[in-house]
């Protein structure tokens, strides 16, 4: 029998080559007259940003600017940007980039509509009321932060990525455009892919999936697995950056209905203190935490399998399968098993660092509401063990 369920796709939805170029007209439906353009010193410098300036120039646009967002984004960035979106009396905002613009767009909607810290949000529900126009334009695929309820910003003070989430931060338009993401490193296109396939897989298998975030799952699942690889290979290749733009806008419809599991329970912490890019800690748990789950597994591993390896699961099928295909596609994209060889770990104390802060971070993963969907009840022994085998 299929349970009662609820969906909510709140976004005006713009897909396809070039997409940017409507801003202008989804600033004046909106009303926004004034626009803070959110983004990074990275797309400034590879012409992202001139780009957006010169089409909102061209529409006869006011707006200001913030472009000193980093990954991981801080507390502080939330707060510096939210006095000047105050200073400069605008009345929308314009994010452009990966997760991390779009996320401090939403956070700057609070903080500059309601004051205090964003910290004072932090939870479900505790935004009183909807912020002002936000369109999120990604250049990454990515994140799905286009279409979700969620800000992750980092509280620095407590090494703590902090999520506020409800309708009232969900961006009102999302331009996809992938000719924005045909310029990415590999490396970024890689982690971003696989953490948009990680939003799908989760979604799919958690205990609250239901018959539309499952539908959203199974369209990105199979067209993240049969481009990621491509696209990873050559970013230049127009019909693979579709795929996995759409691919990601739709892993992030699927996860804004109903959550992910203990992959981003437990990516969150090793973020929050090694400062490891979320794709890249998310990548790195996977194939361990599929087999934690494995247990738990039913038709739906076959069917990841299926979308991973573009193989039939037959007769011999066994879920295992489906975890190896996965620590495969993390070995074909050059992302390492362990955290001891990620970079950033290994700046930050390597692996020794790592076991020392493993009962803190098992105690913040728990924290996380992910933990509570996750398809193998999970417990703090659980994730510490699980920290362990991927130290
Ligand atoms: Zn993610």
């Amino acid at each position: 029998m299929i349970k009662d369920f609820g969906f909510i796709i709140p976004q005006n939805c713009q897909f396809g080559m070039g997409a940017l170029k409507k801003l202008p007209d989804f600033l004046k439906a909106a009303g926004s007259t004034k626009v803070m353009l959110i983004s990074d010193r990275m797309l400034e410098e590879i012409g992202v940003v001139d780009k957006v300036r010169k089409i909102l120039a061209d529409g006869g646009l006011e707006y200001a600017e913030y472009l000193d967002v980093v990954g991981n984004p801080t507390t502080d960035i939330v707060k510096e940007c939210g006095e000047k979106y105050v200073a400069e009396k605008c009345n929308g905002l314009l994010a452009v980039g990966g997760g991390s613009p779009m996320d401090v767009a939403k956070a700057v909607g609070v903080v500059a509509k309601f004051g205090g810290d964003i910290g004072d949000y932090e939870g479900v529900g505790k935004v009183p009321g909807k912020i002002d126009t936000l369109i999120c334009v990604p250049t990454t695929a990515g994140t799905g932060s286009e279409v979700t309820v969620a800000a992750v910003i980092t509280d620095t003070k407590r090494n703590y990525k902090l999520s506020v989430l409800g309708p009232e931060i969900s961006p009102d338009y999302a331009v996809m455009d992938p000719e924005l993401i045909m310029t990415a490193p590999a490396s970024v296109a890689a982690a971003c892919g696989v953490d948009a396939l990680i939003h799908a897989m989760e979604s799919y298998i958690n205990t609250d999936a239901n018959p539309f975030s499952k539908a959203m799952a199974e369209a990105a699942m199979s067209l993240i697995g049969a481009n990621i690889r491509a696209f990873v290979g050559n970013r230049g290749n127009a019909d693979a950056a579709c795929a996995m733009m759409l691919g990601s806008t739709f892993a992030g419809i699927a996860f804004a209905n109903n959550r992910l599991g203990d992959i981003h329970a437990m990516s969150h912490p090793v973020s929050a203190f090694f400062n490891v890019p979320h794709g890249v800690a998310n990548a790195v748990l996977m194939p361990k935490i599929f087999e934690f789950n494995a247990i738990c597994a039913d038709e739906r591993y076959a069917k990841i399998y299926e979308y991973v390896t573009g193989k039939k699961a037959g007769e011999d099928f066994v879920p295992q399968m489906t975890c190896d295909a996965l620590a495969q596609l993390n070995a074909d994209l050059g992302i390492p098993a362990h955290f001891a060889d990620v970079a950033q770990v290994k700046a930050n104390g390597g692996a020794a660092r790592f076991e020392e802060l493993i009962p803190q971070m098992a105690i913040d993963a728990m924290k996380s509401g992910n933990v509570t969907v996750n398809p193998r009840k999970t417990s703090v022994k659980d994730v510490e063990a699980l920290y362990a085998q991927v130290k």
